[in-house]
């Protein structure tokens, strides 16, 4: 399994937003300082992505308006091209895990909320069908909010499916996703949106880090079940600092 990260996700500089939770100061260090300890996960480093990926799932007016905060737009432009490029190691067999923000699941066709800004997950997986290496594609969010915006960009491609945990106790979520991921369909390939934010301590005070482990094991078998073992996930929520590393982790050595 690879990591896929660039070092300026650690520069916080790039939300226009006073109250932006995923642009934290630090956010992500423990996460990947965890990461690097398992000394086991190679790291690829992404591009921006172009503007004509950007438009594949958003409209010209929305790009323009992004462009006109450039600090805003570069990060939210690199984190599309590490979703870009999560994807295209995954579509080729290896897992991978995105370690991106601004997260984008709160991104659709116009308009954002939700410290996103544009739709990584959804972009990534337009990028594979438009190249021709997909035709349909599952996506699992288990971040604690629906991902609207990957719902927006996505819809109009029914191959496409997405699917939300959801229950108000560890036991009931995790319920959910295995009940669902029993009757999945087969596709070409596995989308997560790895939203940390359901955590006991976080928003949703519910998962424990051992549930991030069980989910990214239960998303694995799925993969192995799809016969081409492709999946990749990308960051989303998570703002429970002092354990992101440890989730993040967890779910990580599930999905490898
Ligand atoms: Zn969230």
């Amino acid at each position: 399994m690879r990591l896929v990260f660039h070092e300026s996700f650690h520069d916080s500089s790039y939300s226009i937003d006073d109250y932006d939770n995923a642009a934290a100061e630090g956010r992500l260090v423990g996460m990947m300082q965890a990461l690097r300890e398992e000394g086991r996960y190679e790291v690829a480093v992404p591009a921006m992505a172009s503007r004509a990926e950007l438009l594949r799932g958003h409209t010209e007016s929305y790009v323009a308006s992004i462009e006109l905060k450039p600090r805003l737009f570069a990060m939210a432009t690199l984190a599309v091209g590490a979703a870009i490029l999560a994807a295209d190691l995954a579509v080729r067999g290896e897992p991978t895990f995105a370690c991106v923000r601004p997260p984008g699941h709160h991104a659709s066709r116009s308009s954002a909320w939700g410290h996103c800004t544009f739709s990584n997950v959804a972009l990534a997986l337009l990028h594979l069908r438009d190249s021709g290496r997909i035709r349909s594609a599952f996506v699992v969010d288990f971040d604690q909010h629906t991902g609207n915006g990957t719902q927006d960009v996505l819809r109009g491609w029914p191959e496409a499916q997405i699917f939300n945990p959801y229950g108000d106790s560890s036991a009931h979520y995790l319920w959910s996703l295995e009940e669902r991921l029993q009757t999945a369909p087969q596709v070409d390939i596995l989308a997560v949106s790895a939203g940390f934010d359901a955590y006991i301590h976080d928003l949703g005070h519910k998962l424990r880090t051992q549930d991030y482990f069980t989910i990214g094991r239960l998303l694995q078998a799925y993969a192995i079940r799809l016969g081409h073992q492709r999946r990749f996930a990308v960051l989303e929520g998570g703002y429970y600092l002092p354990d992101l590393g440890r989730n993040a982790l967890a779910f990580c050595r599930g999905f490898e």
